[in-house]
């Protein structure tokens, strides 16, 4: 037996066609239990999830440059060759930062790596090494976390390309960049293509075979660029077959009928600490309605940052408790999941309701505990991450999903999700206001809510994007508002690439560099007077125990200033906080900016939002001053962006992840599935492969 499937995966898989598709990934080579556990933790359960993973972004593996060109090259990913010639490791907090001076015959450069202590052992004084990375400018000019060659693998051949993978536990982008390769080589031809070839002609797109075995080894930004396209159309046509099919046939009656009657309704309002807006009580009425519907409920709230969204989740999930159905709160990051788990408890047991977290990074006995929980009926709402639609999470009565800060879901994932919990009410909501045309195609199967107004008493937010003279007055008013006992965010993102706001990419994703720029802002910081008053630090890649108790620290004011990188960009709620600096604001997009700008504003005092951006930013860092209304800024940001991205993002180095350039695809799916009924039949009846809500 053992012998069999030995000399089968040597030769010819045993196991083709659409049943290839649904292998366990403990089929591939070097996969045992805890790898396939930490894959079922990044979504991929099967061979088909594995062949349809689409790379964060691709990017290049360096041009061979002089140290001398390299050290001009500022802002590019560059290939050096040169000897170490001295090594330093400077730890400071539990923090550290090596560096390793490389020189050639025109010149010398510095490169850095922060919190990678390891590295010491890998690069000595007098090694000849090969590094590939991106040149960062700042006060000095550094190589920031290069790659080396032979230790990484390969650099590849200069000039090309190196689609970069999410990480899991324990598995780095490049193994899961060789677990996807293996896996296409195996068995990407047992990917039935749907479409009819004309059809990809016109779209200029490969068959998914093809594109499950380009996505690991694109050797150029077209060639990724396109199979990604096609992976995604997968995707947006199977959303817009059950859209069309929605539209034809009114919603059939399949979800739970939740009716309170006013008595049980009055008493659920009287939970709530406060008063509902007018705005949020409109919305009440609207959910309440909604849920006493056979029709499975699906409505979009949009509504401002700041504008009190969490209540009304919390309001359509006692409303189902009270029917005796469960309720899954969905957020997109597990620092946003454990806020609200933790902000609902007092509200919860006031209700008497039994409630717990699902995060992807409970232990297995605290997962096996909540799994039971929601399998028994012992836990009424469950908040978490896509965690909570992961196969294995059955829920004996679910009856409505919340879906917190949706936009951060992506398309796709979105899709999924509302496919596989066709007989569960859906509230979404988000902070990032959807034009109007845009929504409609997106979104058609949707019921819209828009909460316009803010809870009453909050103070102003005054947004200014720094010029020189205010220099000193900075730290002043740092200084002075501390002083008041409140407290400061002080946001540091990614340095050295350009904007990253890949919405199908790991919601949680927070990378090494921005991570390092966060780090590099809080030792900085810490050597200022501002060390006084506390100076916490968070980032996406600290242990979430770790970030849960800093967090926590800032919230209860031990630490008043808190460094972060923009994992705190969605929902963090600390009503203490009145100043939000943003360093580096040109890279982030208008209504992320408009997002971290709702992290203050939160108490009756006034706050300050206060921008450090280069002046290729002008135009979005002026509207900000200016606008504090998100729908308005969303309109802008769409007409400012465009599709254009791609251009932009390749000579940074990175290529292929511009949500926006998306949306063309989706009007494609919408034309391709209007004038195919064949294919759109097929999108409707064929099981995606991928993991959604698991509603028995
Ligand atoms: P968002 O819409 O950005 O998700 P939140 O739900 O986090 O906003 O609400 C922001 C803050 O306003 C929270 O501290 C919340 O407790 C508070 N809040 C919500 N509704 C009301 C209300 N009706 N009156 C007073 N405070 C409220
Ligand atoms: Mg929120």
């Amino acid at each position: 037996m053992a012998d069999t499937q030995r000399s089968a995966a040597a030769e010819e898989p045993p196991v083709q066609g659409a049943a290839a598709l649904s292998l366990s990934l403990g089929v591939l080579s070097g996969v045992g239990p805890a790898r396939v556990a930490s894959l079922a933790r990044m979504g991929l359960e099967t061979i088909g999830d594995l062949l349809l993973l689409v790379p964060d972004r691709l990017e290049s593996n360096g041009e061979p440059l002089s140290i001398a060109e390299a050290r001009a090259a500022a802002d590019q990913v560059v290939r050096i060759r040169g000897q170490v010639t001295r090594v330093s490791l400077v730890r400071r907090g539990g923090r550290s930062t090596f560096t390793a001076r490389v020189e050639d015959s025109t010149g010398w450069i510095d490169a850095r790596w922060f919190s990678q202590p390891w590295m010491r052992e890998r690069l000595r004084q007098g090694d000849e090494v090969e590094l590939a990375g991106t040149v960062l400018r700042k006060r000095e000019i550094t190589l920031h976390a290069p790659r080396l060659a032979g230790k990484d693998g390969e650099l590849g051949p200069a000039g090309s390309w190196r689609p970069v993978y999410p990480r899991g536990e324990g598995l780095g982008p490049e193994r899961v960049r060789s677990l996807a390769r293996e896996a296409a080589a195996r068995y990407a031809a047992s990917l039935e293509e749907p479409l009819p070839s004309d059809l990809l002609a016109r779209a200029d797109l490969p068959t998914l075979a093809q594109a499950a075995r380009d996505l690991p080894d694109a050797a150029d930004p077209e060639t990724f660029v396109r199979a990604r396209r096609r992976v995604l159309l997968e995707a947006f046509l199977r959303m817009q077959a059950r859209l069309q099919d929605r539209a034809r046939h009114p919603a059939r009656g399949r979800a739970r009928v939740i009716e309170v009657d006013d008595l049980v309704e009055t008493r659920l309002r009287g939970l709530f600490p406060f008063e509902f807006t007018a705005g949020q009580h409109a919305v009440a009425r609207e959910l309440r309605i909604d849920l006493a519907r056979a029709a499975p409920m699906r409505r979009l709230l949009q509504g401002d940052v700041g504008s009190g969204k969490t209540a009304l989740g919390l309001y359509a999930a006692l409303l189902a408790n009270e029917r005796g159905a469960q309720a899954a709160f969905l957020a997109p990051t597990e620092l946003l999941a454990e806020q609200h788990f933790a902000g609902a408890q007092a509200l919860l047991e006031r209700a008497g309701r039994r409630s717990a977290l699902l995060v992807g990074s409970l232990s297995a006995a605290d997962r096996r505990r909540v799994l039971a929980g929601l399998a028994f009926g012992d836990i009424d709402l469950v908040f978490g991450t896509h965690a909570l639609f992961s196969r294995d999470v059955r829920y004996v009565r679910l009856g409505l999903a919340v879906i917190d800060e949706q936009q951060r879901f992506g398309v796709a994932q979105r899709g999924r999700l509302l496919e596989k919990g066709a007989d569960v009410h859906a509230l979404l909501m988000t902070a990032t206001p959807i034009p109007r045309t845009l929504a409609l195609t997106l979104y058609g199967d949707l019921d819209t809510s828009i909460l316009r107004e803010r809870p009453p008493g909050r103070g102003p937010v005054k947004t200014r994007w720094l010029r020189r003279e205010d220099g000193p007055r900075v730290p002043e008013l740092l200084r002075e508002r501390l002083e008041a006992g409140e407290r400061v965010f002080w946001v540091a993102p990614r340095i050295g690439e350009g904007e990253s706001e890949n919405e199908d990419a790991a919601p949680d994703g927070d990378d090494a560099q921005s991570a390092a720029s966060a780090e590099r802002a809080h030792a900085r910081l810490l050597g200022t007077e501002l060390a006084r008053f506390g100076v916490e630090l968070v980032h996406g890649r600290l242990d979430p125990l770790e970030r849960a108790r800093r967090l926590d620290r800032f919230r209860r004011g031990q630490a008043n200033v808190l460094v972060a990188t923009t994992v705190i960009e969605v929902g963090v709620d600390v009503p203490e906080a009145t100043v939000l600096v943003v360093e580096g604001a040109e890279k982030l997009g208008l209504a992320q900016l408009h997002q971290l700008r709702g992290r203050v504003g939160r108490s009756a005092r006034p706050s300050w939002c206060l921008l450090y951006g280069a002046p290729q930013a002008a135009e979005r860092l002026k509207l900000l001053e200016q606008s504090a209304d998100g729908f308005e800024i969303a309109e802008h940001d769409l007409a400012q962006r465009g599709m254009g991205e791609l251009a932009g993002l390749r000579q940074s180095g990175t290529a292929g992840n511009d949500p926006r350039a998306d949306v063309d695809l989706v009007l494609f799916a919408r034309d391709v599935v209007r004038e195919h009924p064949q294919l759109a039949a097929h999108y409707l009846t064929s099981p995606s492969s991928r993991p959604g809500l698991g509603v028995p």
